[in-house]
């Protein structure tokens, strides 16, 4: 993994054979015990095991939130190995923790349930610090010492932060060309797109706040056939709904802000990757385990590094994301069906709507994972996540009223909560982008971005109910 040749001492192949014994076991424990769970009991207990508590933890049934920036050697052997990264070590916060390395894992695990192969993670401070550092390796030069131009294919109906990340601080200011899928189920718009100088397509889906959705299989195909990766911010679905790299994705940004933590205490993200990628970018590394190669060596070197706290509070929100987020998308889906039929109600957009167009396409991806081995369906059932929109008749002013007549909703630009949040995009999460921006994105002034958390979802549709009546 490292850049540079070491030369071993005899105490560094000392402690690099005493690690390959705990190595070995782990892969060994990974394959025949975690692989074999079910999707909760991962999120319960991702890698952490009794063995792990007894022998370091002094029992700890808990993960240890190590809030300690760096790590004591027994001497310089292992030091050296440590940051040769030779041997499985943490070293200093800014490149590992044990905190965060229980949370990767178990982010690495629920985007690879289900898939063949092997998937890594790398922890990120946000969702848009995930991004950043998920595209930023593909945008290397290759060719030194030439204008090299370089492009990259993105769905125009996106979160505004990586709107403005893509079209302001890669395509203005570093003149990186982000070229705009304006309808992503149209395989002919990113064909006709792809040129020599592509180093990745992305995708964002269900996208916030317009739920867009593409067929990721036929995409990920075509990305492939270019040799380019596909990479897939998959926060709206998050794994208990839809896993992307069991689809053909090469890369999955989560901000586990959102939906994964749904208790609200902090920002957090992460970068999932499949062992082994697509990419024309010559380095071996990149190619075979991505989440590594960032988090040992461009992350090490930019520092966009999580908490230990955070990694911790967001992995104990992860433990019951399935029921959460089945839960939250039924209550959508009630919402979504009183909205449909109130006459100030100019159209609602949900995927799990049967007159939305997109819905056929969603049913073929979004299923609650595991419902086939649930007492309380026995089968496969579709959800649709608990993010919404709806379009108020009478104009913005019309919009504001039934907005700030909310009472038991809450007004922040805020999604994947517990506690129902409602936003207007035009004027505040996609306000930047200017209003040709939100003609690309398709977001109207006249739109209502609702999450419905895990209330009961009369008391959310009685809120909604004397709002819409107040604004009359
Ligand atoms: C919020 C959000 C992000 C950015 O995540 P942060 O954790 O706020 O940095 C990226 N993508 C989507 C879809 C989001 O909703």
């Amino acid at each position: 993994m490292y850049d540079n040749e070491v030369s071993l001492t005899p105490g560094m192949r000392h402690y690099i054979q005493k690690n390959k014994e705990y190595l070995d076991q782990r892969t060994e424990y990974i394959r025949s015990v975690v692989k074999k769970w079910k999707f909760d009991t991962i999120a319960v207990h991702g890698l952490y095991s009794v063995q792990d508590a007894i022998e370091d933890y002094q029992g700890s049934i808990i993960e240890p939130i190590f809030m300690s920036t760096s790590q004591a050697f027994r001497d310089s052997d292992e030091m050296a190995a440590a940051l040769a990264y030779l041997i499985p070590s943490w070293t200093y916060s800014r490149i590992a923790n044990p905190s965060t390395y229980y949370y990767e894992w178990t982010l690495a695990l629920l985007e690879g349930y289900g898939f063949d192969g092997e998937t890594s993670c790398c922890s990120t401070s946000s969702g848009m610090a995930a991004i950043m550092t998920a595209v930023q390796p593909f945008l290397m030069h290759i060719r030194h010492n030439t204008n090299e131009s370089r492009n990259f294919l993105a769905t125009a109906q996106c979160y505004g932060g990586t709107f403005q990340q893509f079209n302001v601080r890669l395509a203005q200011e570093r003149d990186i060309e982000c070229r705009w899928i304006e309808d992503p189920t149209n395989l002919d718009e990113w064909a006709s797109k792809i040129d020599e100088n592509t180093r990745f397509l992305y995708g964002e889906l269900p996208s916030n706040p317009q739920l867009g959705f593409f067929d990721i299989r036929a995409v990920a195909d075509l990305a492939h056939a270019h040799n380019l990766p596909l990479i897939v911010d998959s926060t709206v679905a998050t794994p208990a709904l839809l896993r992307p790299i069991c689809h053909g994705a090469d890369l999955v940004v989560q901000s586990s802000t959102k939906t994964l933590s749904s208790s609200g205490f902090g920002i957090c993200g992460g970068v999932i990757a499949r062992k082994g990628i697509v990419t024309s970018i010559p380095n071996e590394q990149l190619k075979n385990d991505f989440a590594l190669y960032i988090k040992y060596l461009p992350n090490r070197d930019y520092g966009p590094n999580l908490h230990p706290m955070q990694a911790i509070t967001t992995l104990n929100d992860m433990r019951t994301l399935r029921s959460k987020v089945d839960l939250m998308s039924r209550n959508t889906m009630r919402v979504a069906g009183y909205l449909e039929e109130h006459p100030m109600v100019e159209s609602v957009q949900y995927l799990g709507l049967r007159n939305h167009p997109l819905h056929e396409l969603a049913s073929r991806y979004l299923w609650l994972v595991d419902a086939e081995h649930d007492d309380l369906y026995g089968k496969p059932v579709n959800r649709y996540g608990h993010l919404m929109s709806f379009c108020v008749r009478g104009g913005v002013e019309k919009t504001r009223k039934v907005f700030d007549g909310l009472q038991r909703i809450w007004r922040a630009t805020d999604l994947g909560r517990i506690k129902s949040v409602a936003t207007i995009p035009a004027i505040s999460t996609h306000q930047q982008q200017g209003e040709e921006g939100r003609r690309l994105a398709h977001i109207p002034s006249n739109l209502i971005r609702l999450c419905v958390g895990a209330e009961h979802p009369d008391d959310i549709i009685a809120d909604l109910d004397q709002a819409l009546h107040q604004a009359r």
